[in-house]
């Protein structure tokens, strides 16, 4: 747990929850369906109560993201979902989600997703950025007041820096693309559902990794 930039702070439970404390509090994931606990623990630590929670955004369907929803949705009944627009209907259960075996058990509880996302628009200052390969609906968020992306499970870095392992992705060759289609953005820092943050010099790491894709 860390304030990596101001306002910005980094969980990690089995996949990492991002905290962005702007006019509004914004939680990007919600971690394993134990998580919750601890990412209430969390904003106890930032004096902030469940219900100064404005958004929370789920990058996609996996259990590892959207596991926790359910819980901090009772604790936080007026916060609203954001997601991209194919993955709502997996998060809500309105469609059953069929990835690759590795990664398609859905044992959330389906909830309700309150803001649909398109690729490209705005929601609480953060930019959608569609990023399907993955999973059908996956997006990253691009912060460009910290010059931050938040790219989901659209790359991996544990250890060096590169796609997710082809057993979790729905589309091993859109998820390139979509790696691809990051490395057209500019930013300095990087973050994502697993491994250590990119502070600084981030937007050349994807390029790097991108052109050997
Ligand atoms: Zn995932
Ligand atoms: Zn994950």
């Amino acid at each position: 747990m860390a304030e990596l930039l101001k306002g910005f702070h980094m969980m990690e439970t089995f996949a990492n929850t991002f905290f962005l404390v702007d006019q509004r509090l914004v939680l990007v994931d919600t971690g394993t369906p134990d998580a919750p606990p601890t990412i209430l623990e969390y904003l106890k630590k930032l004096r902030m109560n469940p219900s100064d929670i404005g958004t929370i955004f789920i990058t996609h369907t996996h259990p590892d993201h959207v596991g926790g929803l359910a819980a901090l949705k009772r604790e936080a009944p007026a916060a609203k979902v954001a997601a991209h627009r194919i993955e709502a209907d997996f998060i809500s259960k309105k469609k059953t989600y069929t990835g690759p075996p590795g990664a398609a058990r859905q044992t959330h509880p389906g909830t309700p997703v309150d803001i649909l996302l398109d690729d490209g628009k705005t929601q609480d200052g953060l930019r959608v950025i569609f990023t399907p390969g993955h999973t059908t609906g996956s997006i990253s968020l691009l912060d460009p007041a910290r010059s931050l992306l938040i790219a989901g499970d659209a790359v991996n870095n544990e250890g060096p820096l590169r796609s997710m392992d082809d057993r979790y992705n729905v589309d091993p060759r859109q998820h390139r693309e979509s790696i691809k289609k990051l490395a057209a953005f500019d930013f300095e820092n990087l973050v994502m559902g697993h491994g250590s943050p990119i502070l600084g010099g981030a937007s050349k790491r994807v390029r790097d990794l991108a052109v050997t894709l």
